[in-house]
């Protein structure tokens, strides 16, 4: 049974990680693919770039005018609107776009802005909760009953260590009590919304 879906924004139902990239493209006269990231401050590509610079592009309203919806996340969405919570961290102005981005197409949905230094762990999440993110350290930090890693990109910086935790140990290996909860919690990976939304249909109403 799930009762509240938390589901991440970046690169998670959007593609902000190409937008970054065609941002930084332009700036260098380059044409590196975001598909070769492999660094959270996007060095790996652009190896000058500043995590200050990065923040400064992520605030600006040439992202979010040329932020796309990942394929089937606006049908996630529409799929199951009284149970989403978009939770998403980032600087004030970034926070303030993002919100006023999401309410021009939908206007009800429930948004959580967290500034970049406070843990997803701080909103109370367990049994019957689901959360959706593409970065390792926000699910594993959590204590929702399913976790679900949005795989953006393969083997990047920053969902590595959620492979290691699936693949490294045996199921019945894992150590929940380290998370000090009576329920087991669910970990997978995904890469499309069709699927998660899939997964999500049959758990709902279990
Ligand atoms: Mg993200």
């Amino acid at each position: 049974m799930i009762d509240n879906l938390y589901v991440d924004f970046d690169d998670t139902l959007v593609g902000s990680s190409e937008v970054i990239v065609g941002l930084l493209n332009k700036r260098f006269n380059t044409n590196k693919n975001v598909k070769d990231l492999t660094t959270w401050n996007y060095t790996n590509l652009f190896p000058t770039i500043k995590g200050i610079e990065i923040e400064e592009l992520f605030d600006t309203q040439e992202f979010f005018d040329k932020l796309k919806w990942k394929d089937g996340a606006v049908e996630f969405i529409n799929r199951f609107p009284d149970k989403i919570i978009i939770l998403s961290k980032g600087n004030a102005l970034n926070l303030t776009r993002k919100k006023l981005w999401i309410r021009k197409q939908f206007p009800n949905i429930k948004f959580i802005g967290l500034e970049s230094d406070v843990s997803k762990a701080s909103i109370n999440m367990g049994r019957g909760d689901c959360i959706i993110d593409d970065h390792a350290d926000n699910l594993l930090d959590v204590k929702a009953e399913y976790r679900i890693m949005f795989e953006s990109f393969k083997h990047v910086e920053w969902n590595d260590k959620f492979y290691k935790h699936i693949y490294g140990k045996k199921m019945q290996d894992y150590n929940y009590n380290k998370y000090n909860c009576s329920y087991k919690i669910n970990d997978l990976i995904m890469d499309s919304w069709k699927d998660i939304e899939e997964f999500v249909d049959n758990e709902v109403d279990k």
